[in-house]
């Protein structure tokens, strides 16, 4: 192979954080970093040039809504994802498991409940009927979009992780909720241990078939809840796996529901368990206070659909917090979202403006407001991977916490 794929070259004393560089087809990635989501091959409302001036070092789309449409094939056929999208650099795909298995309870990703009390493996949130059911094989599901019945295993996953061609990709994992007894997250830990087995099997088959594709990283995923030993059992299981030639995962991915409060403590046994060389990708992460926690406990990546949602929302990140453009109180305030901020919306538009553009729903709304956000937690991302090289980690976060949770939003 040459290069080694991920190089570590900075250290966070006394902690599992680190500096390093993920080495992909497409580019280099340095890290820690944010993965803009790009759920549909598109950050919603931004042109991918726009990511990339804005510091985007990768995009992560995600294999279910690209397997119902346009089709893997068709992405396939366009020379892969990156091409599909006109994004030029690295690209992650997520296995497809964590929309399938949503669709099983109908809940989103963060469980808003008091868990403390509620034990029970066949939950389905208000309103909503079960979607998908889970067997040792895999998953049938039906379609959000048209009703339409499909079945993903280990095997499909990484079957359609291929033609969609991302240059890290993901096993296929079962994802289960705070809620599901210890019971079933020992078996579902089992399950996905085993599904993990045949993604890398299928992984090195589908490589080992074309060879002149360009070569893409699986990671595979820990799963295991809030319990210390699942987890660890997990991420150590993960690594004893290898194929016949002896190839193991090319990094890894940390899954499942965490409570806020649990995500370091988490992260930190999982990456205790992992190899030091290999990097490790946490899901679905994006507040400040979360990333600060989450690289201290190891974690190099995480994607979040966060700052892009919620910008379409009108809510904006700033350095004293973050708060809804919409209000009143920015009728006639002519200045920036955040006067601290680089971005081009920052540089050139105003409250005013952009509160106008809300209520009178134009689509520039949408598009000022992600830049924003996308800039907001990449740059926060990016001075985070600088104080470790400097060795001013504590005083950043202090810094940017005190002032972001501390201070009143204006
Ligand atoms: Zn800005």
């Amino acid at each position: 192979m040459g290069e080694p794929y991920f190089t570590v070259e900075a250290e966070l004393p006394g902690r599992l954080g680190r500096v390093g560089v993920i080495h992909t087809p497409h580019g280099d990635i340095h890290t820690p970093a944010f993965i803009a989501v790009g759920t549909a091959a598109t950050v919603k409302s931004v042109l991918p040039e726009t990511m990339k001036q804005l510091g985007a070092q990768a995009i992560l789309a995600n294999a279910y809504h690209l397997y119902l449409q346009p089709g893997p094939e068709i992405v396939a056929e366009a020379g892969g994802l990156g091409a599909f999208m006109n994004w030029p650099g690295p690209t992650f795909t997520d296995s497809g498991g964590f929309q399938v298995m949503s669709l099983g309870v109908g809940f989103k990703k963060v469980l808003a409940m008091d868990t403390s009390r509620l034990q029970t493996d066949d939950i389905i949130a208000k309103g909503k009927e079960r979607l998908a059911v889970v067997d040792e094989d895999g998953v049938t599901f039906r379609s959000h979009l048209d009703g339409s019945k499909h079945r993903f295993t280990p095997e499909v996953s990484i079957g359609i992780q291929h033609q969609l061609g991302a240059d890290i990709i993901f096993a296929f994992d079962e994802l289960t909720t705070l809620v599901n007894t210890r019971g079933y997250q020992e078996s579902s830990v089992q399950r996905t241990h085993e599904w993990a087995v045949r993604c890398l099997a299928e992984h090195h088959r589908l490589q080992d078939s074309a060879p002149q594709r360009p070569r893409q990283a699986l990671f595979g995923v820990v799963q295991g809840a809030q319990y210390e030993d699942l987890r660890r059992q997990a991420a150590h299981g993960l690594t004893t796996i290898r194929t016949a030639d002896g190839h193991g995962f090319d990094g890894y991915g940390i899954g499942g529901a965490l409570e806020k409060q649990n995500l370091a403590t988490i992260v930190g046994w999982v990456s205790s368990e992992l190899p030091a060389d290999k990097p490790r990708h946490l899901l679905g992460i994006s507040e400040p206070d979360d990333l600060f926690d989450a690289v201290a406990a190891g974690a190099d990546t995480f994607d979040c659909v966060s700052p892009s949602r919620v910008a379409r929302n009108a809510a904006v990140y700033s350095a004293t917090g973050r708060f809804n453009i919409t209000g009143a109180r920015y009728k006639r305030d002519f200045t920036p979202i955040d006067a601290e901020c680089d971005c081009y919306t920052c540089a050139n538009y105003s409250r005013a403006y952009i509160r106008h553009l809300f209520k009178a729903k134009e689509m520039l709304s949408a598009t000022l407001c992600t830049i924003h956000n996308e800039r907001f937690v990449i740059r926060l991302v990016d001075q985070i991977r600088a104080a470790i090289v400097a060795g001013e980690f504590d005083e950043l976060r202090a810094h940017v916490l005190g002032r972001y949770y501390g201070a009143p939003v204006r």
